[in-house]
């Protein structure tokens, strides 16, 4: 689960790691009123939607006056915004943090991941803070440090004494440097998150260490214990139709491609990806129905499925062990039935009640093209759609 930026330096500040003031607003009124009661002589004018890269898209803008605050909350509020996290539609801004302006001596990096090799939570710092992460590690990795953290005793002073010594802070910044990163791993552990991104990390004119951008993820499988940060969750930022797949429990994400996917099973799933690529088509989307669906999880699936605008054609892709292929096929032609069907759709289906399966959907009446295996149907579904 992703959160907002104003929302991330809320929990911060909970914890005790610097962050500007700021406030939150919905509409331009509003935002005048937070920058009047900020009472700074610069504010920032910031978007909140769940990507970075804002600045460069213009949803960051620093305000010198009440009358600037209320020309940018004006322009940026409604704005679509396109960065190169939202993807080429972009993302229409609905709240804005009117944030106290900061004087910023030096930009730096920190981010909190979990290292999926070591099984470690690994704390990165550079001081290339303001660009993207990923370019410094394409341009000059040597200007990342790592400390991996031992998860039986947390992330140690010494530890983050090291990291803040490698990246540069200043000396007289080191022991606020140290605070703030221990903070943060706190926060990180004890928040059950998968990634926490301050960047840039800053430096101050009059000598303190704050986070001016904060990007908070969050494990949704640990969401269970942690029922105060769905508060955070803002539906409006994510897809509508990931949205839907959770409520019927369905392991669904959108992908760019044009062919709609629906298999039982990760491994699949995963693998049905790879054969349509293999052939030189693009997916739509990852479907994992699982093991148990009933022909309602199936319909359902099938309907999100549909009305996904950039999907051209179907692979339905079933090996049925505990899942019957014939509950599959009751559930496309349940689904068809509900919202029809103006699309190529091929079948492969294996397993237990694969007949029976095979049989209701030949005497459906739909326009189905059976395939007998996994190539065949990728094969099938990537001339289809071409
Ligand atoms: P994004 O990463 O989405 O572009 P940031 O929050 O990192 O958004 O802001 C982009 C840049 O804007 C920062 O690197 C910083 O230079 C500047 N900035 C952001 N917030 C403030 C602030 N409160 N005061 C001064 N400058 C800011
Ligand atoms: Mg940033």
């Amino acid at each position: 689960m992703n959160i907002h930026e104003y929302q991330g330096k809320e929990l911060l500040r909970s914890y005790g790691v610097a962050v500007p003031n700021g406030k939150v607003a919905f509409t331009v009124e509003e935002a005048v009123e937070a920058a009047k009661s900020l009472g700074t002589a610069v504010t920032v004018v910031k978007a909140q939607i769940h990507a970075g890269g804002r600045g460069k898209a213009g949803g960051v803008k620093v305000a010198k006056s009440l009358d600037e605050v209320k020309e940018y909350a004006s322009e940026i509020l409604g704005k679509t915004l396109v960065t190169h996290q939202t993807g080429p539609s972009g993302k229409e801004v609905k709240r804005l943090l009117i944030e106290e302006g900061c004087d910023i001596q030096k930009e730096y990096y920190i981010g909190l991941v979990i290292d999926r090799e070591t099984s470690q939570v690994v704390m990165m710092g550079s001081e290339e803070g303001g660009t993207e992460i990923e370019e410094v590690a394409e341009k000059t990795p040597e200007k990342i440090f790592k400390e991996y953290v031992d998860p039986t005793v947390g992330l140690q002073a010494f530890q983050a004494r090291r990291l803040a010594f490698n990246i540069n802070i200043p000396q007289d910044q080191l022991s606020k440097a140290v605070k703030f990163m221990l903070g943060l791993y706190q926060v990180f552990i004890d928040k059950d998150c998968s990634i926490a991104e301050i960047n840039p990390l800053v430096v101050t004119g009059d000598g303190n260490v704050m986070a001016l951008d904060a990007k908070m993820n969050f494990d949704s499988n640990a969401l269970f214990r942690q029922k105060a940060l769905l508060e955070y969750r803002d539906l409006e930022e994510e897809d509508p139709k990931e949205i839907e797949a959770s409520k019927y429990d369905l392991s669904y994400i959108s992908l760019d491609g044009n062919i709609g996917c629906m298999v039982n099973g990760a491994g699949l799933a995963m693998a049905t990806m790879d054969i349509i690529k293999h052939y030189s088509g693009d997916p739509a989307n990852f479907l994992d129905v699982g093991g148990g669906a009933t022909a309602e999880k199936v319909t359902e699936a099938f309907k999100i499925i549909l009305s996904d605008q950039n999907v051209k054609g179907i692979l339905v892709n079933i090996f049925g062990g505990i899942m019957r292929c014939d509950v599959i096929a009751e559930g496309v032609i349940e689904a068809t039935k509900q919202v029809g069907l103006e699309i190529p759709l091929v079948v492969r289906l294996e397993g237990t009640n694969v007949e029976l399966g095979k049989e209701a959907l030949k005497n459906s009446g739909l326009n189905i093209v059976a395939a007998e295996s996994m190539t065949d149907a990728a094969q099938k579904i990537v001339s289809l759609v071409q």
